[in-house]
């Protein structure tokens, strides 16, 4: 006796093996029973009954899509920025007016928790909408214990309060604070010192921005050794404007992920790939940079490195609100093949995000599904816009966002 079992549905398990991993099941059904995955196969060898059964018309069964890379907390918004660059002001006559992440930063600060939740609810609940059933969110635009602190509760009320899971990841080492006294080296100090030592209960993750306009190679180092006295996992943006061996450098410490690498050497990604580490590609923000530099792909895929697919939202260099349209840009931007992609934005990033108990349907695991009225899996990639999305179901329960 199963709690509910969902029929005449076409299954794409995402747990097939090397030669065909999408694992395709057609006439197929799934079983939940207590939050689980309790039976999965084809319909016809469905055994025994369940208290609920419900009929997907044909449509095709994902686990949950994972959007594994945001930062969807954040006051304001830079569309009068994006308007006045198009109107030909410049990035420096912008930063001069007190536009960039800054303007981010402060509109932030001053907003309540209450008021960050109510502008990041709706971000949420459009990417549920398309399926996503587990979010990652960075803190990253306070800079200060304070308003980290507030930007990670907030995320956490945001999985506490929609039926999404969500996972928090300490960003405070995003951006070194204007005027703050010492400069990098000495917020970089703060964020491992202080920061990190008072997230550890609201963070699952720490993340930071290593580049020439952020942090270095060594301050980043700083930031990962608190990350690990404090038994954190760590994450990097790493190589995105150029290489300064943050891939490298994120295997070093074992991280979950490093993230973008448009810039990132064929020796970072080999060491990448025996340490475990995830490479989350990034599409949007090379979209909205228009970044001629790729990741290279090819390379990633000769060394074995696991790709996941993630949308970045942000308010600056990706305000992407679909990881659906991510697919697309993933494969007409890097080439990613339909199975990578897929598996981008289901076990690869749920290993982005170091859960084993998500992101391929296999009994045993969370029950968390994704529906959707397509005629096969590639058509969630190969459209620009529409949502397909016919229903989620959240550790086995129907929602809708
Ligand atoms: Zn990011």
């Amino acid at each position: 006796m199963f709690d509910r079992v969902w029929t005449h549905a076409n299954l794409a398990t995402m747990d097939g093996p090397a030669e065909a991993p999408l694992g395709l099941v057609e006439d197929g059904a799934v079983a939940a029973w207590d939050g689980r995955i309790a039976w999965i196969g084809r319909q016809a060898d469905l055994p025994g009954s369940a208290k609920e059964t419900i009929d997907c018309g044909g449509d095709w069964i994902l686990p949950g899509l994972i959007d594994c890379h945001t930062h969807l907390v954040f006051g304001g918004d830079r569309a009068a920025e994006f308007e006045q660059r198009l109107a030909g002001a410049t990035y420096e006559e912008i930063a001069r007016a007190g536009g960039g992440i800054f303007s981010t930063v402060r509109a932030t600060r001053d907003a309540s928790e209450d008021a960050l939740f109510a502008a990041a609810r709706p971000r949420l609940q459009g990417l549920m909408a398309e399926g996503v059933t587990t979010v990652e969110i960075k803190s990253g635009y306070g800079l200060t214990l304070d308003s980290e602190l507030a930007m990670l509760r907030v995320a956490r009320r945001l999985g506490a309060t929609l039926p999404v899971g969500v996972v928090t990841t300490l960003l405070a080492a995003h951006a070194v604070p204007p005027g703050f006294p010492g400069g990098a080296d000495a917020y970089a100090l703060h964020v491992a010192e202080d920061i990190i030592p008072a997230a550890a209960g609201l963070a699952d993750a720490v993340d930071a921005f290593c580049e020439g306009i952020a942090f270095s190679p060594a301050q980043t180092a700083l930031v990962f050794e608190a990350a690990r006295r404090a038994g954190l996992p760590v994450k990097l943006h790493a190589d995105q404007l150029s290489d300064l061996g943050g891939a490298a450098l994120a295997a070093r410490y074992g991280a979950l992920s490093a993230d973008h690498l448009e810039h990132a050497s064929a020796t970072g990604l080999r060491a990448m790939s025996e340490a475990g580490s995830v490479a989350v590609l990034l599409p949007g923000a090379t979209f909205v940079l228009r970044e001629a530099r790729r990741p290279d792909v090819a390379a990633m895929r000769a060394a074995g490195l696991r790709m996941a697919v993630s949308t970045d939202m942000n308010p600056g260099s990706s305000p992407a609100r679909s990881l659906l349209l991510m697919l697309n840009m993933a494969c007409t931007l890097f080439r990613l093949t339909v199975e990578e992609a897929l598996m981008g934005v289901t076990l690869h990033a749920a290993a982005a995000l170091g859960l084993r108990d998500r992101g391929v349907l296999r009994p045993g695991l969370r029950c968390d599904l994704a529906v959707f009225r397509v005629s096969r899996p590639a058509e969630l990639c190969y459209w620009l816009g529409g949502n397909p999305c016919s229903r989620r179901i959240v550790a086995g329960e129907q929602s809708s966002p």
